[in-house]
């Protein structure tokens, strides 16, 4: 089939999706989004709208009649329909085997171990009951507790002192099945965003690390690449690469990683879609990585994925003293700066923390890229409209 005839369906029609498609507009290709509300970002850029949960199968499987390959912008999609399309010769990038494996933090942590992938100690609990004994067990005093399935953005996960826990179990935060994991002290947390195509070619995106820079009232940057030697630059992106080679199917897969205080590099988790880490990949590579997903879906050869100049994002989100309709103050400042590039998400309300956009930064050093998004993140605010 040509494929610029290709019909793609999305479950999820959150910011994920609508950069995705923004890149792929220039495709023509037909979108088909599946999404509890139209109040969402993809609704006015979707060519065919469905209205329906992520978890309906009559509505993912409506999504699945009227397109030729399927894609998800977010994980908590019913996977037991899609595993199951699939079986009926559904085409879906990434395979809902690989996001099963994914939705579950207990079955990622058995797979980096079988697989030889370095990612921290840890053990499996089904209550709260279970813990005590295996605290000790993860060296020092702290570990962290994660709940195995439904967490995202922090939420489900909790960094917690072993000698509190043990005296006072009433303190234990989850009463669900978790995975306990030794806490890593980390000197920087990075990221590698992996490409797969249909033939299994593989390319890394270079990598990103997240700095939490106190001056910037407390905004965190990202940049890209990462500010680490060579040789670890090819470490991340070589953990990456067996990562995505080890799940053995196509899609585009961010690897978050840490590199530890006594430099060894540990995955953390990977997630099966584009994410937050790439989004300056739109302007900063010469193929983002929302274009290289829909390369991989219309299963045309990947692109380049190096980067034009150093980069920077930061996050736009909701204020924390209103919810409701807004307006971005000093807009008009931040469009007069070369190389920057604000992003809206096209959200009709503004909440506390909510991700509301994101601010893309070129600059041919790091010192130009941070005073930028310095600049960017204490000019521009949500105001109530
Ligand atoms: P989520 O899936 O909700 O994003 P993560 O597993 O990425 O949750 O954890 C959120 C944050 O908690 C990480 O970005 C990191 O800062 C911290 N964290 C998670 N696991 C560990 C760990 N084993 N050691 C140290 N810090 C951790």
């Amino acid at each position: 089939m040509n494929p610029l005839r290709k019909r793609i369906g999305v479950l999820g029609g959150g910011q994920l999706g609508r950069m995705l498609l923004e890149e792929s507009a220039r495709y023509h290709v037909h979108y088909a989004i599946l999404e509890t509300s139209e109040d969402c970002p993809c609704y006015s850029m979707a060519n065919q709208f469905i209205k329906g949960s992520l978890m309906d199968e009559l509505k993912i499987r409506e999504l699945a009649a009227s397109c030729d390959v399927l894609t998800y912008e977010i994980e908590h999609v019913n996977t037991e329909v899609l595993i199951q399309l699939e079986q009926e010769g559904k085409q879906i990038i990434p395979s809902p085997k690989i996001l099963q494996l994914i939705q579950d933090k207990g079955l990622q942590k058995e797979f980096y171990q079988k697989n030889s992938i370095p990612s921290g100690k840890f053990f499996l609990v089904n209550s709260k009951e279970e813990w005590a004994p295996f605290i000790p067990l993860l060296g020092s005093d702290k570990f962290v507790a994660k709940t195995r399935k439904g967490g995202y953005d922090g939420k489900g996960v909790a960094i917690l002192n072993s000698q509190e826990i043990l005296s006072d179990p009433s303190l234990i935060p989850f009463d669900e099945p978790c995975v306990l994991e030794e806490f890593i002290a980390c000197e920087k947390e990075l990221a590698v965003i992996v490409a797969r195509d249909q033939q299994g070619n593989i390319v890394t995106f270079p990598s990103i690390e997240m700095e939490f820079d106190p001056i910037a009232n407390l905004v965190t940057v990202l940049l890209s690449p990462a500010r680490i030697s060579a040789e670890l630059e090819q470490k991340a992106e070589e953990i990456a690469r067996n990562l995505v080679q080890a799940l053995n199917g196509p899609g585009l897969f961010a690897v978050e990683l840490f590199l530890a205080k006594d430099g060894e590099i540990y995955v953390n988790e990977v997630a099966p879609r584009p994410h937050n880490s790439g989004h300056h990949t739109i302007e900063a590579c010469y193929t983002s990585q929302y274009e290289q997903l829909l390369r991989i879906l219309l299963n045309m050869p990947l692109g380049s994925t190096d980067l034009v100049q150093c980069a920077g994002m930061v996050n736009l989100l909701g204020a924390d003293d209103f919810s409701g309709n807004y307006y971005l103050e000093n807009l008009d400042l931040v469009n007069k700066i070369a190389g920057v590039y604000v992003h809206l998400y096209g959200k009709t309300e503004s909440k506390p923390k909510r991700k509301m956009g994101h601010v893309s930064i070129l600059a041919p050093t790091y010192e130009e890229v941070k005073e930028k998004a310095n600049y960017v993140s204490k000019v521009l605010a949500f105001k109530k409209d």
